[in-house]
């Protein structure tokens, strides 16, 4: 059994009392960094072996666990925040356990996705949400001239050391709508600045962005809701 366990995005009490349960009876622990897991593991008293699990495990990796998970082994897979797989590892052992008629749980819990989606004030019950876009201005140009015209409202994951770039390319390409930008999520220095991108701008030309950001940019002609 493969279970696929969301963890906190900041604050260590967003934890299901399910996932507690999964990660005090799964025989292994796959993680990214295991310091990281293991001070969650410390908080709520949880000893468990843990082996380390990323992007740049390869595919060995991969076929170590899928088949520990075929010997019987029950794993729980986190990251080192939020939900596995949404721009975090996971994708090839799920693929891999699934090839191999491994059973596999998703046990849901914090995304900064959907975190910040819901506290933007634009719509949510239609997004697209994109992860990190290539740190390379004409990718990021590619993908608002993409998505121009959708409706959905758009959701991106972004480093603080773009995200001024990022609000001033949007606003170039998508024209000057509303977005929200969440920042440090559920941890002492939340944030949400609600806006028109050309506000954003101005907002982040002042001050310097630090901490974890989300980015959502209303879609192609959305109704205000903000004004
Ligand atoms: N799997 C995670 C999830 O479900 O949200 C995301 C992992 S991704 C490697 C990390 C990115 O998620 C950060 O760079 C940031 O864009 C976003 N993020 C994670 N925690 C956040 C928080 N507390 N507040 C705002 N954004 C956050």
């Amino acid at each position: 059994m493969l279970y696929l366990v969301a963890t906190p995005i900041g604050n260590l009490k967003d934890i299901t009392l399910r996932a507690l349960e999964v990660l005090k009876t799964a025989d292994l622990i796959a993680c990214e960094d295991t310091r990281h897991t293991g001070r969650l593991l410390e908080r709520y008293e949880i000893k468990k072996p843990l082996v380390s699990f990323h992007d740049h495990s390869g595919s060995g990796r991969v076929q170590e666990l899928a088949a520990k998970l075929e010997q019987g082994t029950v794993i729980a897979l986190v990251s080192d925040a939020g939900t596995p797989l949404l721009s975090d590892p996971g994708f090839p052992l799920v693929r891999e356990a699934l090839r191999r008629g491994i059973r596999v749980e998703s046990l849901p819990g914090p995304s900064a996705c959907l975190a910040a989606l819901l506290v933007s004030g634009l719509p949510a019950n239609q997004f697209s949400f994109f992860g990190f876009l290539a740190p390379k201005s004409s990718q990021r140009k590619k993908n608002f001239t993409q998505v121009r015209e959708r409706e959905d409202t758009l959701v991106y994951y972004e480093s603080p050391f773009r995200v001024l770039k990022f609000l001033e390319e949007a606003l170039e390409v998508l024209g000057d709508r509303e977005a929200a930008v969440a920042r440090e999520l559920t941890k002492k220095f939340e944030e949400v600045a609600r806006g028109r991108l050309s506000q954003l701008v101005e907002k982040f030309k002042r001050q310097t962005p630090r901490g974890e950001f989300v980015i959502v940019i209303a879609g192609f002609e959305q109704k205000s809701v903000l004004s």
